[in-house]
């Protein structure tokens, strides 16, 4: 890429590659840093034992619990959305248990091949054929239904626990939470639910509680506006009381003495302090805006985002419509179009990155993020670097996307609590 070449052609390292302006960050993940954040993570680092960051400590464990919508400890890790992911597995699951998951992506796809390497008994569920190339399974939500009549089979309770990704990253879908719980409980069937929520806390409606879930997977550079670093377990009731049986080794990610040591705000080894105070402060300006605020704005941008796509007269990756991500928009391209090469002209001629597809849809797509930090004139210009770089690409698109994103933005009024109409 050229940009690597001028890189590596400089005798100066530097991270300046965009030198003019802003870079567009429209992947889904990490997502932009504001400023407020960034400033809150720039004060000095304290003492991890020191009565201020007890003080800390407690705060932002309370607050990231309203994020969560739980009354339940949250365990945050110093680490990337992975960690949890295992740390979610290793500490309710034994050597040789059997779990279910659902492939709705590529992100539900590394869940399961990470339990697999953990040396737990896996079973996917998942929609058959493809469609525009593209799995079916990927264009659709988690179908509760295959995974009720699943557990009802189980009749000796082999399962363990249910896997599911609720805001899969890779495709711009979501996945009804309270659906899957009521087929666990539709079937009688005592696995643990557990979910990764990764990129959809924070933009995306999440319920921890009302929706039964045990364990929660998430991470702090989607919608929590942080960079990457910090990950989340939450735990029921139920999932810390499994914990005390599962015999898959831990001690790193170990709940008991994380927990324990978190009543008064500390944590067994050096937390990621500065994180921390980010955490502190994202929490603030999201709860101060009202989750229900933060959650209606990213509805409304990703009706935006659709409309230009559809105005370009491109498939949306996602194929039912009561599940369409709030956090991201999957682009199909035509046949015979490389994704990858659009994107690269997207970034290398207007400086804005896209996300790539991944896994079993490399090329077939781009994914334009619209989580956390965005506003509607943020939004504009990503749309508009891919509707020239679409064009530079040779693509033929049936009409402008940005006419019909500018036409959606300016007649239905933003969500907004900050500023209220004159
Ligand atoms: C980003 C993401 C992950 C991976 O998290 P890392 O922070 O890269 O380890 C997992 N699942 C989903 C749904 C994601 O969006």
């Amino acid at each position: 890429m050229q940009k690597f070449a001028y890189y590596k052609d400089t005798t100066m390292l530097t991270l300046d590659f965009h030198p003019t302006g802003r870079h567009f960050l429209q992947i889904p993940g990490p997502s932009p840093v504001p400023d407020r954040i960034l400033r809150a993570m720039s004060l000095p680092t304290i003492d991890h034992r020191g009565p201020e960051f007890g003080a800390l400590g407690l705060e932002v464990l309370s607050r990231i619990q309203a994020i969560f919508k739980t009354t339940q400890p949250v365990v945050i890790y110093p680490s990337s959305g992975t960690g949890a992911w295992e740390a979610a597995l290793a500490n309710t699951l034994s050597p040789g248990d059997q779990v279910l998951m659902y492939e709705t992506g590529h992100f539900a796809s590394l869940w399961h091949r990470l339990a697999q390497r953990l040396g737990l008994n896996t079973e996917v569920l998942s929609l058959p054929g493809t469609e525009h190339g593209v799995p079916v399974s990927w264009r659709h939500g988690v179908q509760a239904d295959l995974i009720e009549q699943r557990l009802r089979a189980d009749t000796q309770h082999a399962i363990k626990a249910v896997c599911v990704v609720h805001n899969e990253t890779s495709t711009g879908v979501t996945s009804d939470i309270a659906a899957v719980r009521r087929a666990i409980n539709a079937a009688s069937h005592p696995a643990l639910l557990m979910v990764d929520t990764i990129s959809g806390l924070a933009s995306a409606d999440y319920r921890h509680d009302e929706w039964g879930v045990d364990v929660t997977v998430s991470g702090s550079q989607k919608g929590l506006m942080l960079p990457p670093g910090i990950s989340f377990n939450v735990a029921s009731a139920r999932a810390i009381e499994t914990s005390r049986r599962a015999k898959l080794p831990k001690s790193f990610w170990a709940w008991d003495e994380i927990l324990e040591m978190n009543r008064t705000g500390y944590w067994p080894s050096t937390p990621n302090t500065n994180l921390l105070y980010a955490l502190h402060e994202s929490c603030d300006m999201l709860l101060a805006q009202g989750l229900d605020v933060v959650f209606a704005r990213h509805l409304r941008w990703a009706e935006g985002v659709r409309a230009a796509v559809r105005a370009w007269g491109l498939p949306i990756q996602c194929a039912d419509p009561a599940v369409y991500s709030p956090v991201l928009t999957g682009v199909i391209m035509p046949d015979g179009v490389d994704a990858d090469a659009v994107r690269r002209i997207i970034y290398e001629r207007f400086d804005c990155s896209l996300g790539a597809g991944l896994g079993k849809v490399k090329g077939r797509l781009f994914r334009i993020g619209h989580l956390g930090d965005c506003n509607d004139l943020t939004l504009m210009a990503a749309l508009s670097g891919c509707e020239m770089g679409l064009k530079l690409a040779g693509v033929k698109l049936a009409g402008s996307g940005v006419q019909a994103a500018m036409d959606h933005f300016s007649s239905h009024a933003a969500p907004s609590v900050l500023r209220k109409a004159a």
